[in-house]
């Protein structure tokens, strides 16, 4: 495609689909100020926003240095998702005896949704998934394989690592994997996902990827997802606080055992995605709003409503799923970038308690 074309196509993206924030962002002069082979890498950064119109972001880093790099595009964007108009400063604050988060404490019926806490992390000392090579997959799924057998010596995080990688001493089988998945322990085939495949980030599927999981099934891995690691705890119950410092606990072993991750003083942990800089921290819940989303039909007016409560509105089989048929979603503040993960846990409770509301007609 000429740069020409490229011009024209975004320009059409940019009306057809407002929300498209590549789109929205993208100014043609400044792409031209770039040397030709500076261009040829923004283009990739851009190619899953440009040959998917219905991108909410439009972009993947496939760097760190991207960020920096291409700032006069990236930045308006990340500003423009995490509502960011004066500097950006990325706080770290885990102290969760600061407030008390206890889902049952809004109702008695919220003592056991389903809660999960996930952090984006990428090591530096390796490219992102997007201009990762094969041998670079199979290399840092090896180099966190052995930190995985460091951490299952730990009593409190004692667990297995299960590789879908063919051949690899601790692959599992392709029953053990799907039971994983529909478990929402493991992630989903990313060969089928049209937003990573353009983006490079499904590349050599399924080679460098696995999952750690703690024996008592509460503290994950993912290994070669949209990140090189997604580290997460997942409880049955109703208390933030006790799920975040499980995270918090076994994020600080592992990073201990892994080599140093990348991190920006402005835009905190370097993710693939800008939606997942900052704290790089997705906490989301499993509710059952039935009437909020007719039986699960209809999730469209729960996700509007949720966004005014800066929440985003997933099916219950994450993103781009739809709700359960007992209307079963997955709620999480969007907010990741200069907020802290306490704030994050703040926010998914008072936003858990304003959808109660609204599904128990108290309001
Ligand atoms: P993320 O991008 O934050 O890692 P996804 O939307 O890709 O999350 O979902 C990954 C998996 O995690 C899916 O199987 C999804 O159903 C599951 N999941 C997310 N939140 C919860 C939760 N609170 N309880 C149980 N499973 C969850
Ligand atoms: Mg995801």
């Amino acid at each position: 495609m000429t740069n020409a074309d490229l011009f024209d196509r975004i320009k059409i993206i940019e009306s057809s689909h407002p929300d498209n924030l590549m789109a929205r962002h993208f100014d043609p002069g400044y792409f031209q100020t770039l040397s030709a082979p500076v261009q040829t890498r923004l283009r990739k950064i851009i190619a899953s926003g440009v040959e998917n119109p219905d991108s909410s972001m439009g972009a993947y880093a496939m760097d760190p240095a991207d960020y920096d790099t291409f700032a006069p595009l990236l930045d308006p964007m990340i500003r423009d998702f995490h509502r960011i108009n004066g500097a950006i400063k990325q706080p770290h604050d885990w102290n969760t005896s600061a407030h008390s988060c206890d889902l049952g404490a809004i109702d008695p019926r919220l003592k056991d949704v389903s809660m999960r806490g996930r952090v984006a992390r990428n090591v530096a000392s390796f490219p992102l998934p997007g201009a990762m090579t094969k041998q670079h997959r199979i290399d840092f799924e090896t180099r966190a394989a052995a930190a995985f057998s460091q951490l299952a010596q730990n009593p409190d995080f004692g667990g297995q690592y299960l590789s879908i990688t063919p051949g690899s001493p601790n692959e599992i089988d392709a029953t053990e994997y799907n039971k994983r998945v529909a478990a929402h322990q493991m992630f989903k085939d990313m060969s089928n996902d049209r937003y990573l495949n353009v983006a490079g980030i499904s590349a050599d599927w399924p080679h460098g990827r696995g999952m750690y999981v703690s024996d008592k099934q509460d503290f994950l891995v993912w290994v070669g997802e949209e990140d090189h690691l997604r580290i997460m705890a997942m409880q049955t119950g109703g208390n933030l606080n006790a799920l975040f410092d499980r995270l918090h606990a076994g994020l600080t072993i592992l990073e201990n055992l892994l080599p140093p991750f990348a991190m920006s003083d402005k835009y905190g942990a370097i993710a693939s995605c800008p939606s997942n800089l900052g704290a790089g921290m997705r906490a989301s819940l499993h509710m059952k709003l039935p009437d909020a989303t007719k039986g699960g039909t209809d999730i469209a007016n729960l996700t509007a409503h949720a966004k005014t409560l800066g929440l985003a509105v997933r099916g219950a089989g994450g993103e781009h799923s739809d709700a359960g048929s007992d209307g079963l979603v997955d709620i999480s503040p969007s907010a990741r970038l200069g907020v802290s993960e306490m704030e994050i846990m703040r926010r998914l409770y008072d936003g858990a308690a304003a959808l109660w509301a609204l599904e128990t007609k108290t309001t």
